[in-house]
C-alpha cells in the first residue's frame, strides 16, 4: 500500500535536486504560523510548470503517497502540514504571470506568485489586486483556503475573483474550471469547489483573477471610541446605511498597545476603527464626512483622516502588523489566532460574548477584524509548557466558533479548517457534511491530497 520511499525514488529521477529530502528544508515545511506542533514531510518538491505536477501526482497515486501543497505557509489551522508524511509540493518556483487583460480586467498567473509581486507588476496598467489578506500570501494559496481580508467588503473574496483554474487532479488528469465571462449558467460550478479546497481535492497550477480599477481618490480615517461596544455599532450603522468602504477594520486597545511599540507610533489606548474610502475626490470626502456624523453619536475620541499617500501606507503597514506586534507584546507565550463570521446585526454581541470569556476564564486575548464583513479574529495566547493553558485556549476558540453558529454565522470567516477545525465541520454542516466526504472520495480515492485536513478519513488526528 503506502510507499513513500518508491514514490520519493520515483520523483528524485523527475526533477533531480528539485527533490529535497535535507533535513533543514522538511524542517521548514513542516512548521506553521501558530500552535501546532511540527509536522514534517519526507521530501519537498519544487515543481516547474503543470506538467511536472502532474507527474509528479501520477507517481504519489500510485505509492500512495501524501501530496501537500505549499504556498508560502501562512495559513493558520495547520493546513500546510505534513500529517501523514509524505512530498511536499512547494509552489513558489512556478510564479509567473502569464497574461494581463486590461480591456478584461483579469490576468492569468500561476499559483506560486505572490498578492504583493502581482500588484507591483500591475503598478503601470491602473488595475489592481484586490484581496488583501495582510500576510504577503499566494494566489494559490489564497485560492485554496478561500481568503479574504481588509478589503473584501468593497471589491468580495476569493471566491468572488477567481473566475478560472486549471487543475491536477489526483490521479494526474489536469482540468479546467471556470470562464473569462462575467457569469455563467452553464453546470456545476466546479470553479467555486476547488476555492476554499484547502489542496485537498486538486492542485492548483494557473489562476485567472478579476482585476479592479485604481479609484481616482483614496482616503483614510482613524477614530478613536472609548468601548469596542461603540466602535461597532459605527460599523452595523455604516453597513446598514450603505456607506460603501473599502476597509473598515476594529483594532482592540491591546492591539493598538503592541501596534504603536511596534511601529513606534502613539495612537490612544482605546478601540480604534481603521478606514479607507474609494472613490472620486468629492465622493471620498463625503464618505469621510457621513462616518463622523455617525460617530459623533457613539462617543468618538479622536478622528482624523487623510488623503495622502504616504499616512495612508503608514496606517495599513501598521494594521498589517498588528499580528506579529502582539505576538511581539508576550514574547513568551503561543499566539493562536482563531476566526469566526457571524451576520452584521449579531456582530456586536458576539464580540461582547469573547470579551466576557476572556474575562471569566482569565486569558490573554486580542481582538482585530475585518468587522465591515461581520467577521474578527481573537489572538489568544498561552504559556508553551502548560498543556491546560492550550486546552483553555481551544475551549474558548470552540466556544466562540459554536455561538457564531448559533446566530447563523460560520465557524470561519476566512481562515478555514486544516487541522484546527475539522472537529467543528458537523457542527457546521451537519448532514451535508456526508455529502462533502463523499466529493472527497470521488475526487480523491486514494486520500492523497494533502489528507486529514478539511475531511478527515484516516483515524489519525491531532487532539483538538
Ligand atoms: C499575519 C497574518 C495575517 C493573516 N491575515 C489573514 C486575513 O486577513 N485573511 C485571510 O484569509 N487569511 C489571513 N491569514 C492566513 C493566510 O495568509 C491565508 O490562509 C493565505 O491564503 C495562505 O496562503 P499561503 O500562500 O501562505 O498558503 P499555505 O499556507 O502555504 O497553504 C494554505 C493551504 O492551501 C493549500 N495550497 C497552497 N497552494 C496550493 C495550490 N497551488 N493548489 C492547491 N492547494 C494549495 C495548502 O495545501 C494549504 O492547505 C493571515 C496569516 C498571517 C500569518
Amino acid at each position: 500500500m503506502t510507499n513513500i520511499a518508491a514514490a520519493i525514488t520515483e520523483v528524485k529521477a523527475l526533477l533531480g535536486q528539485r527533490l529535497n529530502t535535507s533535513k533543514s528544508v522538511c524542517e521548514l515545511h513542516g512548521q506553521n504560523e501558530t500552535y501546532f506542533p511540527k509536522m514534517l514531510p519526507n521530501a519537498v518538491a519544487f515543481p516547474h510548470n503543470t506538467l511536472e505536477v502532474s507527474k509528479v501526482v501520477k507517481i504519489c497515486e500510485k505509492y500512495y503517497c501524501p501530496i501537500i501543497p505549499w504556498g508560502v505557509g501562512t495559513s493558520l489551522e495547520g493546513h500546510a502540514l505534513a500529517l501523514h508524511g509524505g512530498i511536499t509540493l512547494n509552489m513558489s518556483e512556478m510564479n509567473n504571470t502569464l497574461e494581463v487583460n486590461t480591456q478584461d480586467m483579469l490576468a492569468v498567473v500561476q499559483p506560486g506568485i505572490t498578492r504583493e509581486i502581482l500588484n507591483k507588476e500591475l503598478r503601470s496598467t491602473g488595475l489592481f489586486f484586490s484581496v488583501d489578506p495582510g500576510a504577503n500570501a499566494t494566489l494559490g494559496g489564497m485560492a485554496a483556503t478561500r481568503a479574504s481580508g481588509t478589503t473584501s467588503v468593497l471589491y468580495g473574496t476569493m471566491r468572488e475573483n477567481v473566475l478560472a483554474m486549471e487543475i491536477v487532479l489526483a490521479d494526474g488528469k489536469i482540468i479546467r474550471t471556470g470562464t473569462r465571462a462575467k457569469k455563467s449558467s452553464a453546470g456545476y460550478d466546479l470553479n467555486k469547489l476547488f476555492v476554499g479546497s484547502e489542496g485537498t481535492l486538486g492542485i492548483i497550477t494557473e489562476l485567472t483573477v478579476a482585476l479592479k480599477g485604481q479609484p481616482e481618490a483614496i482616503s483614510a480615517a482613524v477614530c478613536d471610541f472609548e468601548s469596542i461596544d461603540d466602535a461597532v455599532n459605527v460599523v452595523i450603522m455604516a453597513i446598514q446605511l450603505g456607506i460603501p468602504m473599502a476597509r473598515i477594520e476594529l483594532i482592540d486597545e491591546i492591539s493598538i498597545r503592541a501596534i504603536n511599540q511596534y511601529s513606534k507610533l502613539d495612537y490612544p489606548e482605546k478601540p480604534h476603527l481603521f478606514m479607507e474610502f474609494h472613490g472620486s475626490i468629492t465622493s471620498v470626502s463625503g464618505q469621510a464626512e457621513t462616518i463622523l456624523s455617525i460617530a459623533k453619536d457613539f462617543q468618538v475620541g479622536g478622528f482624523k483622516w487623510s488623503t495622502k499617500s504616504e499616512e495612508l501606507n503608514k496606517l495599513w503597514a501598521a494594521r498589517h502588523q498588528a499580528y506579529y506586534a502582539t505576538k511581539a507584546l508576550f514574547p513568551n507565550q503561543i499566539g493562536m489566532s482563531t476566526d469566526i463570521c457571524v451576520p452584521i446585526s449579531k456582530l456586536a454581541k458576539a464580540i461582547k460574548d469573547t470579551q466576557s470569556d476572556l474575562k471569566k476564564y482569565n486569558v490573554t486575548g486580542s481582538i482585530i477584524g475585518h468587522v465591515g464583513d461581520g467577521n474578527y479574529h481573537t489572538l489568544l495566547f498561552c504559556d508553551p509548557t502548560d498543556p491546560d493553558d492550550l486546552k483553555l485556549n481551544k475551549l474558548l476558540a470552540n466556544r466562540m466558533a459554536k455561538r457564531a453558529l448559533a446566530v447563523g454565522g460560520t465557524v470561519t470567516g476566512e481562515h478555514g479548517i486544516g487541522i484546527g477545525k475539522l472537529n467543528l465541520m458537523e457542527q457546521e454542516h451537519g448532514s451535508s457534511l456526508s455529502i462533502m466526504t463523499d466529493l472527497k472520495k470521488l475526487f480523491d480515492p486514494k486520500n492523497i491530497m494533502n489528507p486529514g485536513k478539511m475531511i478527515n478519513l484516516s483515524s489519525k488526528q491531532i487532539d483538538d
